[in-house]
C-alpha cells in the first residue's frame, strides 16, 4: 500500500495532549496545557446559551457573522486606535486555524518563512505542509533576547513572510517598541508579509504594554494579525478567532477558511462580539488577576529552589529545575507527574533542535488553591517547605 503524507505521518502528538494524558492518568495537578480551570464571564456564556435558541442555526456568513466582524473591527479601533472595518476581519475556527489560514493566504511552495523559536508546536508543520521554507532564529533564556543579526541575515530576496508571537508562548516575552520597530524595518525593507499570532494580546502584566506590529508605520497592509476569544474570555474551547488585515489580504485568508472549515459556530461568534464590547473593567481585571497568579506560582517555585524566568504576558512562567533534577527537561515533566502529581511542558519541544534542556514551562491560568495545592506537592516532592 501506498503510504499516507509522509509530513503528517512523522508528525507526533502534540505535547500539550501527550502531558495532558499522563497528567490524567497520574491524577495530577495540570500545570502544563494552558486553559483556565474555570469558565469565562458569565453574561458572555449566557447569551451563547440564549443565541442557541433564537433560530440562528445555520451555516453563518464565511468570513463571520457582521456582529463578530464589527466587534473585532471596533476592538482593532478601540485597543490600538487600528482603522480597521468590518471587511478587514475574517472570522476562524480558534487561532490555530487562524494561523493555518494566514500561512496559507501567503505562502507558496519555495517561498521562505521568518520563525522564532522557541514556538508554538503548529507553526512549523504547517509551514512545510505548505511547501514552504522555515528559516529559524532563536531566542535562548534565560532572557530570551532577541538576537538582531541573526534575525536580519535570515531575510532574503526568498523570504515571503515572518511569523511573530507577541506575548509569547512558552516564553512569556511581550516584544517591546523598539525590538517591533527593528521587525517592521526588516519586513519594509525585505518587502515581505508578517504574520503576527496575538492570542494573548489582553494577558499582559506590570508595565508591559502589547503593541500589535501591525500599528507601527508602514506595517498596516503588510501585516495580518490573530486574536483568540479562547484566551481573551477564557474559553478555549470554543475556538473561535480572528484574523484582521486589510481587505485585500483578508478575502485570501477568507479563501483559505473557505477551504479549511468554511464557518465557525454562529451562537458562540455572536457571544464573543457581546464580549469584545465588554468595558475597560473587563479586560484589566482579566490581566490583573493572571498578574497575580503569575506571581503566587512564580514565588512559590522560587522559594523551592526552581528560579523562574521574566514572563511579562501570556498564561506562562519556566523555571530553571537543574539544582533539583540531572535529567533534561522531557524527564523532569514526566518524574514530576508521575511522582510529585504536578504536570509541567517541557521547553524543548519548542524548538527544533539543540534545545536548552533544564527549563519546565508552568501554567499559572488556576485556580489559586490549585496552584498552591501544586506548589505543596512540589514541595513534598522536592523534600522542601512550600512555604
Ligand atoms: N497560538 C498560541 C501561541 C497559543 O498558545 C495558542 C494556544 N492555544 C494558539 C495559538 C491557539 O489558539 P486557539 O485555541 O484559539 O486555537
Ligand atoms: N496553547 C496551549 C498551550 O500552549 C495548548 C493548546 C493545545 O493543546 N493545542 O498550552
Amino acid at each position: 500500500m501506498k503510504p499516507p503524507n509522509s509530513l503528517l505521518a512523522a508528525t507526533g502528538t502534540t505535547i500539550f495532549t501527550v502531558m495532558s494524558a499522563l497528567a490524567q492518568q497520574h491524577g495530577a495537578i495540570n500545570l502544563g496545557q494552558g486553559y483556565p480551570d474555570t469558565d469565562g464571564p458569565e453574561d458572555v456564556v449566557e447569551a451563547a446559551a440564549r443565541f442557541l435558541k433564537d433560530g440562528r442555526n445555520q451555516y453563518p456568513p464565511m468570513s463571520g457573522v457582521q456582529e463578530l466582524r464589527e466587534a473585532v473591527a471596533a476592538a482593532n479601533r478601540r485597543f490600538y486606535g487600528l482603522d480597521v472595518g468590518p471587511s478587514d476581519v475574517v472570522v476562524t475556527s480558534g487561532a490555530t486555524e487562524a494561523i493555518t489560514a494566514c500561512l496559507m493566504a501567503l505562502l507558496d511552495p519555495g517561498d521562505e518563512v521568518v520563525l522564532i523559536e522557541p514556538l508554538y508546536d503548529t507553526y512549523l508543520p504547517v509551514v512545510r505542509m505548505l511547501g514552504a521554507i522555515p528559516r529559524l532564529v532563536r531566542l535562548n533564556p534565560p532572557d530570551w533576547e532577541l538576537p538582531r543579526k541573526e534575525l536580519a541575515a535570515a531575510f532574503s530576496v526568498r523570504t515571503k513572510a515572518i511569523l511573530l508571537n507577541s506575548p509569547m508562548n512558552p516564553t512569556g516575552k511581550v516584544f517591546n517598541i523598539d525590538e517591533l520597530g527593528f521587525i517592521a524595518r526588516l519586513v519594509i525593507e525585505n518587502d515581505t508579509y508578517a504574520v503576527c499570532d496575538e492570542v494573548y494580546e489582553h494577558l499582559v502584566f506590570g508595565s508591559a504594554r502589547h503593541v500589535p506590529l501591525m500599528s507601527l508605520p508602514g506595517m498596516r497592509e503588510r501585516t495580518l494579525r490573530i486574536g483568540s476569544a479562547g484566551k481573551t474570555f477564557s474559553l478555549t474551547g470554543w475556538k473561535v478567532g480572528y484574523v484582521t488585515g486589510c481587505a485585500t489580504l483578508a478575502s485570501v485568508v477568507a479563501k483559505a477558511h473557505q477551504n479549511l472549515t468554511f464557518t465557525t459556530a454562529p451562537n458562540l461568534q455572536r457571544a464573543v462580539a457581546l464580549g469584545l464590547a465588554k468595558d475597560d473593567a473587563y479586560f484589566a481585571s482579566l490581566a490583573e488577576s493572571l498578574e497575580a497568579k503569575r506571581d503566587r506560582l512564580a514565588v512559590g517555585l522560587n522559594r523551592l529552589g526552581l528560579p523562574t524566568l521574566r514572563a511579562e504576558g501570556s498564561y506562562f512562567v519556566s523555571a530553571d529545575f537543574s539544582a533539583h533534577f540531572d535529567g533534561d527537561d522531557v524527564a523532569f515533566c514526566r518524574t514530576i507527574t508521575e511522582q510529585a502529581r504536578v504536570t509541567a511542558i517541557p521547553v524543548s519541544a519548542f524548538y527544533e533542535r539543540d534545545p536548552p534542556r533544564h527549563y519546565a514551562r508552568f501554567a499559572f491560568c488556576k485556580q489559586d488553591h490549585v496552584l498552591d495545592e501544586a506548589l505543596t506537592r512540589l514541595g513534598q516532592f522536592f523534600g522542601t517547605r512550600a512555604t
